[in-house]
């Protein structure tokens, strides 16, 4: 059996739970930590677990969203840290100072085990040194995660096929971002080919990943300026053929619910 949660989604902070169980074991990995540790601790503790529930964590990028206190769960948890090479430069200059065991290098398309969980990361096309996006699976279902890509290269799409479900991107809408009064420099970096999926972008990419077993998509890292979830849902309600209930959105504070795979 495979579950995950959103435990938040966007610019404000990134967080994702996924959970594996076997007869005899649990694995638990949390993708991502841009929440402070008290508020992870908090919403960790509402599921009634704690940062040594957790088996290991995964970190897609340098970004504060996305990065924002792995060192301190680290600290705390002293579980390992997979992350890119090019990830592990970019907070050394942050001044990280952790083990050099508790971090590990994790490469495009190299499996990484964590108990009954498989996660395998694949490069994604994004404004950071080296970022990875994951697949996870449990060896039965299959979940596909990706969010902070620019566009959706052929090798993002042949990572992500046969999903049984998805977390997308689907961050902005083309022209609130357009109509905005954010600087345009930040408005060529958001809708670039480094920057983030667009509503529409994020449609397309669905469409390439359709198939008879995906279950559920959950839209994720939405703009809170630039978008509604009413745009997300028009967008990609259409290639799923779903009912509007039938998506899930994670939001910047609660993420999502439980999602099971069984
Ligand atoms: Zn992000
Ligand atoms: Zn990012």
């Amino acid at each position: 059996m495979l579950r995950f949660k959103s435990l938040g989604s966007g610019s404000a902070g990134n967080a994702t739970l996924v959970e594996a169980r076997s007869s005899t074991e649990v694995s638990r990995v949390l993708i991502d930590c841009g929440l402070s540790i008290s508020e992870l601790s908090s919403r960790l503790g509402e599921l009634s677990l704690t940062l040594t529930d957790i088996d290991a964590m995964f970190v897609t990028h340098e970004h504060t969203d996305h990065v924002g206190n792995a060192r301190q769960f680290a600290l705390k948890s002293k579980r390992p840290i997979w992350m890119s090479q090019g990830t592990q430069l970019a907070t050394q200059a942050l001044g990280w100072g952790l083990q050099p065991t508790q971090i590990q290098t994790a490469r495009d398309h190299q499996v990484i085990e964590v108990g009954v969980l498989q996660i395998t990361p694949f490069t994604v096309p994004h404004d950071a040194r080296e970022p990875l996006q994951v697949t996870l699976t449990d060896g039965t279902f299959k979940l596909g995660l990706a969010t902070d890509l620019g566009h959706a290269s052929a090798h993002v799409i042949k990572a992500l096929q046969d999903c049984h479900a998805l977390i997308l991107e689907s961050n902005h809408d083309s022209d609130l971002l357009r109509m905005s009064k954010y600087p345009s420099f930040l408005k060529s970096r958001i809708s670039g080919p480094l920057g983030h999926l667009s509503n529409r972008e994020s449609a397309e990419l669905l469409r390439h990943l359709l198939n008879p077993n995906l279950r559920q998509v959950v839209a994720a890292h939405l703009s809170e300026r630039n978008n509604t979830p009413q745009l997300v849902i028009d967008a990609l309600c259409p290639v799923m053929g779903c009912e509007p209930d039938d998506l899930i959105i994670a939001h910047a504070e609660h993420g999502s619910p439980w999602i099971t795979l069984e």
